[in-house]
């Protein structure tokens, strides 16, 4: 037996989950790195005003870590990331992992087949396998607009807020329309003195009461009785399945949420401002937003929607097409991130010198999420392919993470000493990918950060019975596997 040596880089629900799968099947020499100061991915480098799950938290959590008592039906930000911070303690997965320790560099040694990772505090590391769990939405987007630098108030990027930041009794101006914009709106607007939404493509929002609070009758009784939890649990992830259904294929499902999308518009957004906040593409097209407040901010008197194109910021406010210059004393940018620089700024250099820079110039590309061709004994878990719209990533994080222990045990039983996906396996994935994308939603004719450099759509287009058969054991026709020398 040769215990492998295994690195998770990143301490979001995909490195915590990679964490308990390897605490759970008793591998005892692996850490997970983590850049930030503390674990929780999204949910700890973004804690702006309003962020709040945009699905029920009863699925926004771990099946391994069932949470009886969440404080409201859709939590917030800071309850989810308070959520993580306790699954590692209870778990005692804490130890295993390191914060403020950022893997600046990974390469393959050909010879000896391991890989050494460079790390933000000036060690090396030596290890077999390389899980990355670094993130899709991990680099902020800071938009190129002219004059940005020359703002004279403070200019915010939603996923670095400073929490320091005053922002009652100022104006404010937010750019940026996706869930986090309109959240951010919907937080700010009461206490602004003005607050000037920068809306370029307006989303589809769908009306829910996002505020509800999880009755504590029902925590009692959750508390109480766990096999009534789990069940809750399971029978949304089915009902998630419903979902996957309405975006992946056409259908009298699909209709009814596109005409429930609609209906939202029309009766919560004003009159005046409806022609504006309608997008000219198919509801459900782009990641969906969901709030319960944003069309009564936006019709607020301090509130003002613009959709001219933005021309530059100047000291004073931002400058748009028609000349006017709206004044702001805080910029706000809820632009979202570079969602395809997965894994980077990280320099992964895999066999015979492959550099992932280069192997993904046309955007990310993998095998059933998890594998890359050239990048032997590296796996990903929420990698390439993995945002689904629809199936919680939670479920899809620990699957994976179940499917790579399965190549760990075999290395640590001896049976391989290298193991790479093969680029047919990935070319006729991901041909299966651009099949399965023809009848989804997200290929309905709307531009979004679901979108490649490349044009391909990085999302999952099956259904989950169809992600655990293709998670469910390695097929060894599709990976090179290198036996140890005896
Ligand atoms: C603001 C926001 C709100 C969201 N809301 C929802 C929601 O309501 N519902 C939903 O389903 N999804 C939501 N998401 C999507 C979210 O990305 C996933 O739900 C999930 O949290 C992703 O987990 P992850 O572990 O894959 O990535 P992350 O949470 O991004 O974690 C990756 C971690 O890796 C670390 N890392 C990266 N590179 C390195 C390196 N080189 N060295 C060391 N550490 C590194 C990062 O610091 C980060 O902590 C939201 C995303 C954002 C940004």
């Amino acid at each position: 037996m040769t215990e492998p040596r295994v690195v998770v880089i990143g301490a979001g629900v995909a490195g915590i989950s990679t964490a308990y799968v390897l605490q759970q099947q008793g591998f005892t020499d692996w850490v997970v790195l983590e850049k930030g100061s503390d674990v929780g991915g999204v949910w700890y480098w973004n804690h702006y005003p309003g962020l709040t799950c945009d699905v029920p938290s009863q699925i926004y959590q771990f099946a391994f870590a069932p949470k009886p008592d969440w404080e409201r039906v859709w939590a917030t930000g800071p309850q989810i990331q308070r959520y993580h911070r306790d699954v590692v303690d209870e778990l005692g997965l804490a130890d295993r992992i390191r914060c403020d320790t950022e893997v600046l560099a990974a390469e393959f040694d050909d010879a000896d087949g391991t890989w050494t990772l460079t790390l933000s505090t000036g060690e090396t590391m030596v290890a077999d396998f390389v899980v990355c769990a670094t993130g899709v939405l991990e680099n902020p987007a800071i938009p190129d607009i002219d004059g940005l630098a020359d703002f004279a108030g403070p200019v915010v990027h939603t996923a670095r807020w400073d929490d320091s930041l005053v922002t009652d009794g100022r104006k404010i101006a937010v750019i940026g329309t996706g869930s986090t914009g309109v959240q951010v709106v919907s937080a700010l607007q009461p206490g602004a003195a003005g607050i000037t939404h920068f809306v370029r493509s307006p989303q589809w929002v769908l009306w829910a009461p996002m505020g509800l609070p999880q009755v504590g009758a029902v925590s009692a009784l959750f508390r109480r009785a766990p096999g009534l939890l789990d069940r809750v649990h399971r029978g949304l992830l089915w009902g998630s399945g419903i979902l996957a259904d309405i975006v992946t294929t056409p259908s009298w499902r699909r209709r009814a949420v596109q005409a429930y999308a609609r209906l939202s518009l029309r009766a919560q957004a004003p009159a005046r401002l409806r022609e504006d906040l309608t997008p000219d593409y198919e509801p459900l097209c782009k990641r969906q937003v969901v709030s319960g407040s944003y069309y009564r901010a936006i019709r607020a008197r301090n509130a003002s929607l613009v959709t001219e194109r933005i021309t530059g910021v100047e000291p004073g406010g931002v400058r748009t097409a028609d000349g006017r210059l709206h004044e702001a004393d805080v910029l706000v940018l809820a632009t979202g991130f570079r969602a395809h620089d997965y894994m980077r700024p990280m320099e992964v250099t895999g066999r015979e010198g492959i550099k992932l820079d280069d192997a993904w110039a046309d955007g990310p590309r993998a095998y059933r999420m998890t594998a890359v061709p050239g990048f032997p004994n590296l796996f990903t878990v929420l990698g390439p392919n993995s945002p689904t719209g629809s199936i919680s990533l939670q479920f899809s994080a620990e699957l994976s993470a179940k499917y790579i222990a399965q190549w760990l045990t075999r290395f640590r039983d001896g049976e391989l000493a290298t193991v790479e996906v093969t680029e047919e396996a990935t070319d006729a994935f991901n041909r299966q990918v651009a099949e399965a994308m023809v009848p989804t939603v997200w290929n309905t004719g709307c531009n979004s950060w679901y979108f490649t450099e490349g044009g391909t759509i990085d999302l999952w287009p099956f259904d989950r019975k169809t992600m655990v058969r293709m998670l469910s054991r390695p097929e060894d026709a599709d990976f090179h596997v290198r036996v140890p020398a005896r």
